[in-house]
This record gives C-alpha cells, structure tokens and sequence, in this order.
C-alpha cells in the first residue's frame, strides 16, 4: 500500500512526503516539476514526472504503487496570477483536479486529501471564520478550488470514496531540521519575499495596500507554520483510516498579523532593516482573513507546534540563507 502524493516535488508537499518517509510510509509522487524541484523528493519516496490530468499514467502509478490513498497538492497558488490567467488556473486545479478524481474512483483508491484555500471564503464578514461561512472567492484560484471541493463532495455522494478537503491559510516556514522550504523562483508570498529582501536577493519590498480597514491599513493573514499544516494532513490521513466521513477543515492558528506585523518581525529576526514602500492595493486580496480553528483541533486532534510567527520567520530565513549556501557552492 502507497500513498500518492501529486506535487510532492514542490513547496507543501515535499514536507508532506517527509513526514510521510519518516513515518515509515510508502510514498509516491507525481510531479511535473513546473514549479517544483526533482531534488526536493528524497529517497525512499519515489518521484514519477508527469502531470495528474494525464489520466493513463494515474492510472499505472496507482496500480504500480498499490496507491490507497492520495494526497493532492499539485495546483497553481498565485492570487493575481489568477486574476491574469483564470483559464490556466481552471484547468490546472479545476478541470485535473477532476481528471485525477475520476482515475482514483475507477482505480478503488478510497481516500482523498485535498489542499483547498481560505481563498474560498473571499473576505468573509467576521473573523476568525469557520467552516460554515458563506464561500464567495473573489479570486479564479478561489473559486479553482472550491469547484474541486463541490465535486468532491458530489463525488464522495456518488461512489466510495472519502474525501478531507484542507483549507489552508498562509502556510509559511520550513522544514526546522532545515531538510526542506520554499525554493521558488520568482517568489510572490510575503514572508518569502520579506526573506529574499533580508538576504540581498531584492533591493525592497512593497506593501501592497495601506488603505484596508485594518488597525495599520494593511492585510491581515494567519500566518501557519509548513509544518503543522502537514500535520493537520497526517491527522487527516488517520481519520479517513479510521472511518471517518468526508469533511472540510480549516487550518490556521486564529490569530492575524497585518502586512506590517510580518515585515517588521523578519527585520527584527534578521536584523537587517531592507527598504519598504508602500504601493498599491493587489486584485483579489481580502483585507483580513484568520482561520477558525475550533473544528481541526476537536475532531482531529491537531494541536499546532509552531503557533509563533517569529518561529515561523526564523525557519523560513534559515532556508533562504542556506539556499545561497547552496548556489554559491554550485
Ligand atoms: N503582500 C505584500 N507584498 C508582497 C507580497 C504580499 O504586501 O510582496 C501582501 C498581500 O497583498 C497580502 C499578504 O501580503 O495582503 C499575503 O499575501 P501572500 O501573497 O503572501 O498570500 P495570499 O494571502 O495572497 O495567499
């Protein structure tokens, strides 16, 4: 029995096989290195290169693999990168989010973890947010994403299949024992930008938006470490094992830093005081978003580890400074 992990080359999901490696599990993944790195999956987990709408070859994985279960990360994640390119994003999370859930139901592959978005709430009317809010993206990747959870939901109506959709909020940091982080290129998330600005790599950041009716005029986001998210996906894996039903998770600490929180404590970790301007508001950005979390901790047990943003920052610097360890090495 394996578990197919779909972008586990890329940011997420190769802390996700990781962890999944260190538990003793098999692991396979299907990647088709647009965005993530070969050398991100280590051995004993097993990269196939390729894409998750090509259904023949999900088929031979899974049947090669004996795969019961698949955690699904591949996906485009990039807010305005949507509003640009909305045709792009639906056939890259909507339309092979299908393809994939069609070979996984004629396969007899019965569990399903899905990364979904805080996206799909838009900008909800009360934070923290649970589950039960209404679901009003206001972005193509939002709306993405929330096409595959109604499917999901259809489908798991349908056929045997069980699904956890997991949606994230800013899932940032890295691996603490420095194994794994986000590499890349052509970086849009605060932190990581923050970062690169740190080491040298950008002459500045912007803040995109100082107008928001937030208490600093900034956005506000909940901030969760890379890897409790992963945990929250192997105590999600525990309970489809256990029986449990198809369900929908927030994954967040419920707690919200603006813009400027962020910027100012990866100057304090870093010391360095990189430049700052101010600009203008981005397409598709909610002013606050922060993650009920009542539901993950109580049927799940996730308890977070990392519920610190300075933690979080310190993690995803390290990562940066070694990146250019390993590039000037090269
Ligand atoms: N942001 C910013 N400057 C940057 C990158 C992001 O001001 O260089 C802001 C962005 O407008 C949003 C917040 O930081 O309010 C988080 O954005 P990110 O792209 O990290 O994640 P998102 O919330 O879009 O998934």
């Amino acid at each position: 029995m394996a578990i197919l992990v779909t972008g586990g080359a890329g940011y997420i999901g190769s802390h996700m096989v990781l962890e999944l490696v260190d538990q003793g599990q098999d692991v396979v993944v299907l990647d088709n290195l647009s965005t993530g790195f070969r050398e991100a999956v280590k051995a004993p987990a097993k990269l196939v290169v390729g894409d998750i709408g090509d259904q023949d070859l999900v088929a031979t994985v899974i049947k090669k693999y004996g795969v019961d279960a698949i955690v699904h990360f591949a996906g485009s994640i990039v807010v305005p990168d949507s509003v640009a390119d909305p045709l792009g994003y639906y056939q890259n999370n909507t339309v092979n989010s299908r393809a994939l859930m069609e070979v996984a139901v004629a396969s007899g592959v019965k569990k399903f973890i899905f990364s979904s978005t805080a996206a799909v709430y838009g900008n909800p009317e009360q934070v923290p947010v649970s589950e039960t809010a209404p679901l009003a993206p206001m972005s193509p990747y939002g709306t993405s994403k929330l096409m595959t959870e109604l499917m999901l939901g259809d489908v798991a109506q349908a056929h045997d299949l069980r699904y956890v959709a997991l949606r994230y909020f800013n899932v940032a940091g890295a691996d603490p024992a420095g194994r794994s982080g986000q590499s890349t290129p052509r970086a849009t998330h605060l932190i990581k930008v923050a970062c690169e600005a740190a080491t040298g790599k950008r002459s500045h950041i912007e803040i995109y938006g100082t107008d928001y009716p937030t208490e600093d005029g900034t956005c506000v986001r909940d901030y969760i470490h890379v890897s409790d998210l992963v945990r929250a996906h192997t105590a999600a894996l525990d309970y489809l094992n256990a029986g449990g039903t198809p369900d929908v998770f927030n994954c967040g600490y419920s707690k919200g830093y603006s813009v400027a929180d962020v910027v100012a404590a990866v100057k304090k970790i870093s010391g360095v005081d990189f430049s700052v301007r101010m600009a203008k508001r981005r397409a598709g950005d909610p002013a606050a978003i922060v993650a009920g979390s009542d539901k993950i901790r109580a049927t799940l047990g996730w308890e977070p580890q990392h519920d610190n943003l300075e933690e979080i920052v310190s993690h995803a610097l390290a990562w940066e400074q070694q990146l250019d360890v390993v590039k000037q090495a090269s």
